[in-house]
């Protein structure tokens, strides 16, 4: 990645360990969702581009020393990536706030930490990791897990390389290649953090990064090549169902991190104070734009109007604003087109029925004039019916529904296209994990959120994807189990 004079880069793709441009030469700009400014322009993949970095993964995994070296070998060479991470830690999270808004000091101190413990926590777990055998009698049964082969790894903007990081940690780690293709809003982490990996060691041709955009452009022969053994994409649940039909015709396997539309349910005897943070949290984090955000908030009617003071309270108080403050809560929407979608559904919560409590409107104050800010916003008087309370809003909007029994709670809950993730908070322990046995989520939170441990399933049910990923479940997707028997 080339810095200009005047601070714009110019970010190429990484195929083979060569930095080139596009087959036909043709880029796109990344901007600042700040205040618009340029901030580079990037090679614009085509399917020419595509084919050659999946050609060149299958040449490293074939031919390269990659999938040949030990476990423990390779759990070096990505210990020492890491550490290159945590050495440009403060470079890689301001590349990323300008490029997707996020809020500096969480990038600083939650996103790119976790891009290090991801390559070191499945370098050291495909290196440790206890294996299955049977002995029975004269008959020895064990299982060998070698390395799946290429791999595709489709990321989206809103967490790029940390969400990209879930994806090629445990592939390299179990030995595969990658070719790697961020989200076009977000290019310049992976182009930085694909120039440290190879000063670091990876190996030429291991990881390949294209960027652009999907369909019939670059990332068109990374779903559909059948020279691409895995796919692991997180995104929108639109794409995801592309994703599916483009590599059923090689009956690829895909791993699929989709949408969400979590319920976050607070009972009346939950610790008011840490409710109220945990609902702060879990919709407002990363202004809205995440996944598994608690975007449809359920109050026991009892405790409705007190809660929903104290929130709406904490809610105002939020600063939106320069991402780069340090006192910065919620920083821009990634692009005009997103705040006018999340606008548009703020509008249309109005027809349906929905009275807003707070927000619900673009700001335009001089500093974030040019920048797609938008305040946060809580609505009432919508039930679970509605678009507004059914469909992924991806934004700073929280839909509040009172309920008044366990049964109603999760009945609500429930009732949703989506599965990715619950929230619950309650000092009723019974309860707790009563509702968790029978929630349709991937992942429950009880009394927090967000908490990721990386042994755990990630993943959701429904129209929130397909697969799950972390400690043995990565193991299972990236590589091809074999079962081994012998008699002696
Ligand atoms: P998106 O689906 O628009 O794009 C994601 C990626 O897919 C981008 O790199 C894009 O260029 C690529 N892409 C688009 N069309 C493609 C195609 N036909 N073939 C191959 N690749 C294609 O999603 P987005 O707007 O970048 O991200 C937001 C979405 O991601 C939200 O729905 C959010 O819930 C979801 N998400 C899910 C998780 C999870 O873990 N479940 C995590 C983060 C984000």
């Amino acid at each position: 990645m080339k810095t200009a004079p005047d601070g714009t880069r110019s970010v190429r793709h990484l195929i083979g360990g060569e930095w080139v441009d596009a087959s036909d030469g043709n880029t796109f700009e990344t901007r600042d969702p700040h205040d618009q400014t340029l901030l580079g322009t990037v090679a614009r993949g085509t399917a020419e581009d595509g084919i050659r970095a999946v050609t060149a993964a299958r040449r490293a995994f074939d031919e390269g020393p990659w999938p040949r070296m030990t476990p423990k070998e390779r759990a070096r060479t990505l210990h020492d990536v890491a550490d290159a991470v945590d050495s440009h830690r403060a470079e890689l999270a301001l590349l990323e706030t300008w490029d997707g808004g996020k809020v500096l000091n969480h990038m600083l101190h939650a996103e790119t930490p976790r891009v290090a413990h991801n390559l070191r926590f499945f370098a050291d777990y495909a290196a440790m990791a206890p294996n299955e055998a049977y002995p029975d009698g004269s008959l020895l049964s064990y299982v060998l897990t070698p390395p799946a082969g290429v791999v595709s790894a489709i990321s989206p903007w809103n967490a790029p390389l940390m969400l990209a990081s879930w994806k090629f940690a445990p592939a390299l780690a179990f030995g595969n290649t990658v070719v790697l293709k961020p989200a076009p809003q977000t290019p310049l982490s992976a182009a930085r953090f694909a120039e440290l990996a190879l000063e670091a060691g990876l190996p030429e041709g291991v990881l390949n990064v294209v960027q652009g955009y999907g369909g019939d452009e670059v990332a068109g022969p990374l779903t559909a090549d059948p020279r691409v053994d895995r796919i692991t994409f997180t995104g929108s649940t639109t794409t995801g169902r592309k994703i599916l039909a483009a590599a059923a015709a090689n009956l690829t396997p895909v791993s699929a991190e989709l949408g969400g539309k979590s319920a976050n349910v607070v009972f009346d005897d939950a610790d008011i104070e840490v409710a109220t943070d945990v609902a702060i949290k879990g919709v407002f984090a990363g202004s809205g734009q995440v996944c598994l955000a608690g975007s449809r908030l359920l109050v026991q009617r009892g405790i409705l109007d007190d809660f929903l003071a104290r929130f709406t309270e904490k809610a105002q108080a939020l600063k939106v604003g320069d991402p780069k403050e340090p006192d910065t809560n919620l920083g821009p929407l990634i692009e005009g087109p997103h705040l006018d979608k999340v606008h548009g559904y703020v509008e249309l919560a109005q027809t349906e029925g929905g009275k807003i409590i707070t927000g619900g409107a673009r700001l335009t104050d001089d500093a974030l004039a040019n920048g797609f800010y938008y305040s946060p916003t809580v609505i009432t008087g919508l039930t679970n019916e509605t678009r507004t309370a059914r469909e992924e809003i991806f934004g700073p909007v929280e839909t509040v529904i009172p309920f008044d029994t366990e049964e109603e709670a999760l009945a609500i809950a429930n009732d949703s296209p989506y599965g990715l993730a619950g929230i619950l908070c309650t000092q009723n322990l019974d309860r707790a994990h009563r509702l968790a046995a029978q929630w349709k989520a991937g992942m429950v939170w009880l009394n927090c959120f967000f908490e990721r441990d990386l042994r755990l399933p990630f993943g959701g049910e429904g129209a929130s994807g397909v697969g799950r990923e972390g400690g043995q479940y990565s193991r299972e997707f990236f590589t091809n189990p074999r079962a081994v028997t012998m008699r002696m």
